[in-house]
């Protein structure tokens, strides 16, 4: 807890300034207290209960030790301006009547206008035994625990096919050749979320670095050894639940209306029936300039942060906000040194092309961290190589099993 707000504090404490509060120092967060702050007309205030900003995109990465471990995450304090406050606390629930947001240790912070972005949970359990046996990948600390675990193991079951569950089973194959590593999931193709076409170029990418697919089959339990399938089968191993990522925005804000958990916001990103309180990330339904649902993802996490950061600082002096314009600009899944993906309509197949994904996301990376604090902080935080074999050899090509 900074000493600055260690206690109950009264509205204005140390400036005269109206004050924003931004909950969550990941994507959306950080673009969101850059934004604010850049209004020149408000105090920030960014509380996490961890104060490091999560560069969850590199996760698979850093697990399987393509990634170094310090590219996990990085000190917020080092991305943004020294005039945001960055306070380590957890929040339980925000009192948009009173204007206060109450933290786990008693403090309670007065806000003129607040920015919920505090991202989106694991959903390890929905399966007996997954929340006690199985790892997960949806923060930092659970890619460098998966770090340790993958180096004293040789068998790795992974269960979900989403972008996680396929992006740990292409670098982990192509970080570790002698592991066997088992992809899971209970629908009939891989990103099952996605068109039909990227889990088709995905698929050929991991039978070339020897993943063992398991389509249409369901997982029943999870145990010391591995899992137990819904036909009676085992795969032992360690166990990774991967993917079904899910937000639920009335644990800060019991009286938000919701869509799968992720609050319900208006144009300019006020949750629907408060008054000063914004959300962004995945914890908000965003949707497009024509009104489709966007899904939960970095790239739209930072564009709804800078404007829900720019509209909370209006909030709070009194100035007219203005709407989002979110863009999903294209989707990039990275397999180790290759990818798959799209550039607007532009696909990337598993073809020569896909060495450029890397770069690609590289781009976005550079983007995302110079857009919070210019060159030199995206200079410092490039994502460096963490030592492990990054190419994978070339295998016979197996057969997705179902
Ligand atoms: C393994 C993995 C790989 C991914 N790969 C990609 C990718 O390649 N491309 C892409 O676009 N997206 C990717 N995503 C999705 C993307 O990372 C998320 O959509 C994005 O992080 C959402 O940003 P956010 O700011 O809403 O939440 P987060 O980045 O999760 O940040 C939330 C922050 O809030 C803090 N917090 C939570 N609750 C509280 C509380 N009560 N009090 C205080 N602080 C709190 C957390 O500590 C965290 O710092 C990936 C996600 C995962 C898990």
């Amino acid at each position: 807890m900074s000493d600055q707000h260690a206690s109950s504090l009264p509205p204005p404490l140390h400036s005269p300034l109206p004050r924003v509060v931004i909950i969550g120092a990941g994507y959306a967060g950080s673009h969101a207290a850059v934004a604010a702050s850049r209004s020149g007309k408000v105090e920030v205030v960014v509380v996490d209960h961890d104060g490091r900003h999560g560069f969850l995109a590199r996760m698979a990465g850093v697990a399987a030790g393509r990634l170094r471990t310090s590219d996990a995450r990085a000190p917020l304090r080092e991305l943004i301006g020294a005039d945001i406050e960055v306070v380590h606390g957890r929040v339980v629930r925000i009192d948009d009547e009173a204007g206060t947001v109450p933290l786990d240790d008693a403090t309670l912070l007065h806000a003129d206008a607040v920015v919920v972005s505090a991202g989106s949970g694991s959903p390890a359990g929905s399966v007996p035994g997954s929340d006690r046996y199985a790892a997960t990948l949806h923060t930092p600390d659970d890619a460098l625990a998966l770090r340790r675990r993958l180096a004293r193991t040789d068998r790795l079951v992974i269960v979900g096919a989403g972008a996680t569950g396929v992006q740990l089973a292409a670098e982990v194959a192509a970080a570790r050749p002698g592991i066997e590593v088992r992809l899971v999931e209970i629908a009939g193709r891989l990103l099952p979320a996605e068109p039909r076409r990227l889990g088709d170029d995905v698929m050929t990418a991991l039978l070339q670095v020897g993943v063992h697919l398991h389509l249409s089959t369901e997982v029943a339990r999870v145990d010391r050894r591995g899992v137990v399938l819904g036909d009676g089968r085992r795969f032992d191993g360690t166990v990774v639940w991967a993917g079904g990522w899910r937000a639920d925005a009335t644990e800060l804000l019991p009286t938000a209306p919701t869509q799968d958990g992720r609050a319900i916001v208006t144009s300019d990103l006020r949750v629907s029936g408060l008054r000063r309180v914004l959300a962004a990330g995945d914890i908000a339904a965003h949707r497009d300039i024509i009104g489709r649902l966007l899904p939960m993802s970095a790239q739209i996490a930072s564009q709804a942060g800078a404007t829900a950061g720019h509209n909370a600082a209006a909030l709070a002096t009194g100035q007219s906000t203005r709407p989002a314009r979110l863009v999903e600009l294209g989707r990039i899944i990275d397999l180790g040194d290759r990818g798959v993906g799209r550039v607007g309509p532009i696909p990337i197949g598993w073809g020569p092309t896909s060495r450029l994904v890397p770069l690609l996301h590289l781009g976005v990376d550079l983007r995302h961290l110079w857009q919070l604090g210019g060159v030199a902080v995206a200079l410092a935080h490039v994502p460096t190589r963490g030592g492990a074999q990054a190419t994978p050899p070339m295998r016979t090509p197996l057969r997705a099993v179902s």
